[in-house]
């Protein structure tokens, strides 16, 4: 199963935010940072440390696949275990190769987010911005990647595997807003990169975090190909799943040093998901 779906097909059931934005929590402006935590530090610990983009390099990856600490760290950060995961180790462990490239990768710091490239600025919008900054400066965090990884670990309670979702009618994934469970009907397979689950994950937990949920395409907005129950998934403006699902995919690709194993891989999903969200993210 091709991953590229599944960061498409989310999430029918929710309710609309409210007009003007959700109620001020903490003088943040952001009514879900309390439930933000420092779990991206905790993570690292576990997993050694590993220098910037280390988690990339093939011998780590294999020491990891016998890394019980780390691997238990990403497992508690997203609610999974092989029980939750229908019994597939398979799904168990592309879920946690996700979680590894979120933690270690090497995004640069928060303040650098002000200044980002015209090119990545198309993509990594100010809504993402202003959100990652408010995590960092709630968890002390100055690390880009950290915000990520601790927007995704602190928002997504409980990872499930299921046949369907949306009542039956689709495949993909979703997540409860209120709740943070998520449902996902696909493991991560595509090729040699986790960025689609990576950024799938960053896709659902935005709908716990800005609660906003998705509208129905207007007719040439869709991508071929992208069906669910007869009709396509948009997002109003950048400050929504799809807008941080394409900005954490601008982020990575333009960090990502060129040389490394899995490059030409990894910038091609980057170009994919950038492409299909420019397409469905209406305000452009
Ligand atoms: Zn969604």
């Amino acid at each position: 199963m091709r991953c590229v779906p599944l960061t498409l097909l989310l999430l029918t059931g929710c309710a609309q935010a409210p007009p003007g934005g959700l109620a001020v929590g903490g003088g943040s402006g952001y009514a879900r940072l309390e439930l933000i935590e420092d779990r991206w530090s905790v993570a690292m610990a576990a997993c050694g440390d590993p220098a910037p983009w280390e988690v990339q390099d093939p011998a780590y990856r294999e020491d990891f696949r016998t890394d019980t600490a780390c691997q238990q760290a990403f497992e508690s950060d997203l609610g999974m275990s092989l029980e939750s995961m229908g019994g597939s180790e398979y799904f168990l462990s592309s879920f946690r190769l996700s979680m590894l490239e979120l933690m270690g990768a090497d995004l640069g710091t928060l303040d650098q987010l002000d200044a980002l490239p015209p090119e990545v600025g198309t993509t990594a919008r100010p809504a993402l911005i202003d959100s990652l900054q408010a995590i960092g400066d709630a968890t002390g965090r100055p690390e880009t990647q950290a915000a990520l990884y601790n927007l995704v670990a602190s928002l997504v309670t409980r990872l499930e595997k299921v046949d369907t979702i949306n009542d039956g009618t689709a495949t993909g994934s979703e997540i409860e807003r209120d709740t943070g469970r998520m449902y996902t009907t696909g493991s991560c397979d595509r090729g040699v990169s986790r960025w689609h689950c990576a950024t799938t994950l960053v896709h659902e937990a935005t709908h716990v975090w800005n609660q906003v949920r998705h509208v129905a395409c207007p007719e040439g907005r869709e991508v071929q190909g992208i069906d669910v129950a007869g009709r396509n998934l948009c997002d109003t403006d950048w400050n929504s799943a799809r807008g941080f699902e394409g900005g954490a995919a601008a982020l990575l690709d333009h960090h990502l040093p060129a040389g490394g194993a899995y490059e030409d891989g990894y910038r091609e999903d980057a170009a994919s998901i950038i492409d299909e969200v420019h397409a469905l993210v209406l305000e452009d």
